[in-house]
């Protein structure tokens, strides 16, 4: 798959997003499993507000990457999910959620949820 030119975003389109009930559980695996140091200084960066809480502004990538949100995966690649810096790569049919949403990460799902 040709993959989005995210590098320089800064997390752009890293924003507030729905999570269900297994994004939750991945999330919370990978954030018990830091270094109390890393995930206290991840947690402390300076972000822009609505800027999500995961970002990594250090690393200029997601700071939990490889358990991020299941919409966070489809961004980009689904005509409901367009970037705007790559819309032909938003080729598949409207993206839906695998669950029903428990709620909303970095408002009301922050980093004492986890
Ligand atoms: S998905 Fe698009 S807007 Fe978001 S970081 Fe990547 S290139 Fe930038
Ligand atoms: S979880 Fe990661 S990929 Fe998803 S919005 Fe937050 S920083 Fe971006």
């Amino acid at each position: 798959m040709d993959s989005l030119p995210c590098q320089g975003c800064k997390g752009l389109c890293c924003g507030p997003v729905p999570i269900t009930e297994q994004d939750f559980k991945r999330i919370r695996i990978k954030v018990k499993s830091m270094p109390a140091k890393t995930r206290l200084a991840l947690e402390k960066q300076p972000r822009h507000y609505g800027t999500c809480i995961f970002y990594d502004l250090n690393q200029d990538k997601c700071g939990i990457h490889s358990a991020r949100p299941e919409i966070c995966r489809a961004f980009g690649y689904y005509q409901s999910l367009v970037c705007f810096r790559k819309p032909e790569l938003a080729a598949k049919k409207n993206w839906l959620p695998a669950d029903k949403p428990i709620g909303t990460l970095s408002i009301d799902i922050t980093w004492k949820s986890f």
